[in-house]
């Protein structure tokens, strides 16, 4: 039985960046979180794709359980197509094909059920929260994005209240909440319910917010950024990855300081190359020793 398990988007990505393009390249939220959280725990994905899927192999030839993974006969795969320009912070969708992911109903079997960690990744947030309500897991973390902030504003605060982690970015934290500061927004977020806030800042880092109590680092430095796509997934995949394989259900601060440490630095390895294809080469030596340089440069000895 996985510990954690990942429900979200499987989709065939088509990015542009300053430095080059890929067509139906292997993406989703669910895909994306899987590959990095694998580095740390048993992972079961949890999503929907049509009969053209053929990325399977990527993830069971990476130990992540699959069997959560419905195939619609007949069916076209979520299709996402994206472009960043410089400020690579910033995502523009160009086109979404939504294909079978229109009618996903996403159902848990017994096994998922009943793992301790669950990870609702970005879908619509009524669905995230049939999923939550299926879950007996004792840890629940989600995501989300600008899109349901607009469409879905009732229903994604709605899910949040039923969480105990949300991992937003700080446009997305500062769109739901109104608020201009990240102290604020986080404050607000944290009012409907979750008692861990992380805000992810792109290429400047990500802050923690907790029990009132707040943690930041910055990004890791890095000499070539070619592709953003699945940066804030795999942030997710790592942070919560790393609380599940902690076995902690009610994570403390030193866990959770060293998850968002452990979160940014897989997203780090996912910038370097496009869509998937850096974090799925990418093992668990790799990531370790990039946290030691990350340690080694953030922290200071007060005089
Ligand atoms: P991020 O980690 O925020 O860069 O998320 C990137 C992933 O989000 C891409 O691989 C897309 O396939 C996926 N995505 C884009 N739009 C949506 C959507 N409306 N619902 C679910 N997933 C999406």
């Amino acid at each position: 039985m996985p510990r954690l398990v990942a429900v979200g988007s499987i989709a065939y990505d088509s990015l542009e960046t300053p430095f080059g393009r890929r067509e139906r390249a292997l993406g989703g939220s669910a895909v994306h979180f899987s590959l990095a959280a694998r580095l740390f725990t048993e992972v079961g994905v949890v999503g929907v794709v049509g009969d053209d899927f053929d990325g399977e192999p990527v993830l069971t030839e990476r130990g992540i359980d699959t069997s959560g993974i419905q195939v619609v006969p007949g069916g076209t795969t979520f299709a996402w197509e994206g472009r960043y320009g410089y400020d690579l912070n910033v995502a523009e969708t160009l086109d979404t094909r939504l294909g079978v992911f229109e009618h996903f109903d996403p159902q848990l079997g017994a096994a998922h059920r009943d793992a301790p960690v669950l990870f609702l990744g970005n879908i619509q947030p009524d669905l995230q929260r049939s999923v939550r309500a299926q879950s007996n897991a004792a840890f629940v973390a989600l995501d989300s994005m600008n899109l349901w902030i607009e469409i879905a504003k009732d229903s994604l605060t709605a899910a949040i209240g039923e969480v105990d982690a949300v991992i937003l970015n700080d446009g997305e934290a500062r769109q739901l909440t109104g608020e201009a500061t990240l102290l604020k927004a986080a404050r607000a977020i944290s009012a409907l319910g979750p008692r861990i806030v992380v805000i992810k800042r792109g290429e400047y880092g990500a802050a923690l917010f907790v029990d009132g109590r707040f943690f930041g680092v910055p990004g890791y430095p890095l000499e070539e950024v070619f592709d953003p796509t699945g940066a804030g997934d795999s942030f997710a995949g790592g942070f919560v990855g790393y609380l599940a394989a902690s076995g902690q259900t009610s994570p403390d601060l030193e866990h959770l300081r060293r998850a968002v440490a452990y979160g940014s630095i897989v997203a780090s390895f996912n910038v370097e190359e496009f869509g998937t294809e850096r974090v799925q080469r990418l093992c668990r030596d790799e990531v370790d020793g990039r946290v030691r340089d990350f340690h080694a440069m953030t922290s200071f000895v007060l005089a």
